[in-house]
């Protein structure tokens, strides 16, 4: 251990608002952010070790490419870890480019979708020194302290040589704590916080389920020790955080680890809020009660489509029948819900999605967030895509949210998609039930409803036909 060790956890700066996280990236439609939770797990095994950590989030402190360059050469970092992804592929490429000459003895160790796929490549060109597949893995530490054996989850140079390492099996993982209190001065803005701080945390990894564009199911599932979850929620209380956004990809996948997650949480004036995400078919009336009991306001679900033949290609593995008991009993418990789509899935046409929007609006959701199809690295809806002549292997720049890249579907064309993408905003937020709902919700709550109107707004402004 040498506690005088630094690593510099960097989201490099962007021309746009840009999510690179959890191997997801896009543009932030409406200009919200949150602390990146690759950053924060990737701090907690360092500090682990002994190492120090600073952090940098140039995204949503507003800081530009010299200014970051300037920073970065000041602090004399051993190692950067740094953020990279599809949405931002050719910018973040050339930061590097111009990253490495000023701080030529710093490791520099990547995360993000685009290295999923490419991650040899970025090592090959001299861009990076490691690209981790697993950001709670120690790999990534025991490769900065001179290891070079048996690094799971991780692509790395040892001279010239590229070795990737092992895929790890482990059914659960440790990382200590994360520093939370590097990412809190930073001003995130998420929508469905309530409060101001609020953290990001993350009680298991990947998720075992299949859908078949969907990255995560890709990801090896294990899950932290409860204890350990317990420990950082103490830290964010010590720390006057009392909100938070679960990253679990599908909270209580297992029903009963989900309860004792319940457990660990407080009661009374301490209680958090928090949002989480879960699938239709893992969420019933006592557990519902039981989250809303413990200070969860809002469910993100995905519905991705209501037509049959698709959740089967998709292998969503649940109906819509699943869908409408899911949304119901979350309004009942008094939680607020998120449904999110996507718009240019293999074999839809106008009709199919037009009759999703039917179904979505039907379901009355609190909150609607619409995505494209995108072939995203590893995933099967890509080695589709790739098979049909759709896409290229080598595609690298994607955008998950269709804001800044569409590409077509084996039925429609890109400007269809972007266009069937707005209406399904615009036939969502402007209905008279949503806009009258959201200013009842907020009431009581001025400063979130100015945040829904500013968030509503660029919204629209983003979506107009
Ligand atoms: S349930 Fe959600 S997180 Fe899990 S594989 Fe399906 S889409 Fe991905």
């Amino acid at each position: 251990m040498n506690s005088t060790r630094l690593t510099l956890l960097l989201n490099p700066p962007g021309q746009n608002i840009y999510i690179r996280d959890y191997y997801c990236s896009k543009l932030s439609r409406t200009g919200y952010t949150f602390p990146p939770i690759d950053l924060l797990h990737v701090g907690a095994v360092f500090n682990a070790h002994g190492w120090q950590t600073q952090a940098i989030d140039a995204i949503v402190q507003g800081l530009g490419v010299e200014e970051i360059l300037a920073d970065v050469k000041t602090r004399k970092p051993d190692v950067i870890f740094i953020l990279v992804g599809a949405v931002s592929v050719d910018e973040d490429a050339e930061f590097l480019k111009r990253l490495r000459p000023l701080v030529p003895d710093a490791l520099l160790i990547g995360s993000g979708d685009v290295l999923r796929e490419h991650g040899r490549k970025w090592l090959e060109s001299g861009l990076l020194d490691a690209v981790t597949l697993d950001f709670s893995s120690p790999s990534v530490v025991r490769f900065a302290e001179g290891e070079t054996d048996n690094l799971e989850d991780l692509i790395y140079k040892v001279g010239d040589e590229i070795v990737e390492g092992p895929t790890s099996t482990g059914k659960t993982f440790a990382i200590g704590l994360p520093p939370h209190e590097l990412f809190q001065p930073f001003p995130y803005r998420f929508p469905f916080a309530h409060r101001q701080p609020f953290a990001s945390l993350l009680t298991d990894y990947g998720c075992p389920y299949r859908c078949s564009f969907c990255v995560m199911a890709n990801l090896h599932y294990h899950t932290r020790p409860i204890e350990e979850v317990a420990k950082e929620l103490a830290h964010l209380q010590a720390l006057g955080i009392r909100e938070f956004a679960l990253w679990d990809q599908t909270f209580a996948v297992n029903r009963a680890r989900g309860l004792e997650v319940l457990d660990q949480l407080p009661d009374g004036p301490d209680k958090f809020g928090w949002t989480c995400f879960t699938r239709p078919d893992c969420i019933d009336q006592d557990l519902a009660l039981k989250m809303a009991a413990k200070g969860c306001h809002t469910v993100i679900m995905g519905v991705e489509t209501a037509k049959a033949e698709s959740l089967e290609a998709i292998q969503k593995d649940f109906s819509t029948h699943d869908m409408k008991l899911a949304f119901t009993l979350c309004r009942k418990a008094g939680l607020e819900t998120v449904a999110t789509v996507i718009v240019g899935l293999p074999g839809e046409n106008v009709a199919d999605i037009e009759a999703t929007m039917d179904f979505v609006c039907h379901l009355d959701s609190d909150y609607l967030s619409v995505h494209t199809a995108v072939p995203r690295a590893g995933t099967n809806l890509r080695r589709q895509m790739v098979a049909e002549g759709l896409v290229s292997e080598e595609l690298a720049n994607m955008d998950q949210s269709g804001e800044s890249a569409v590409i077509s579907s084996d039925t429609l064309d890109p400007h269809t998609i972007l266009a069937l993408r707005k209406r399904f905003n615009r036939r969502f937020y402007l209905r008279p039930k949503f806009l009258v709902r959201t200013m009842w919700h907020n009431l009581k709550n001025p400063a979130r409803l100015v945040e829904h109107v500013k968030q509503g707004l660029t919204l629209l402004s983003h979506n107009r036909g």
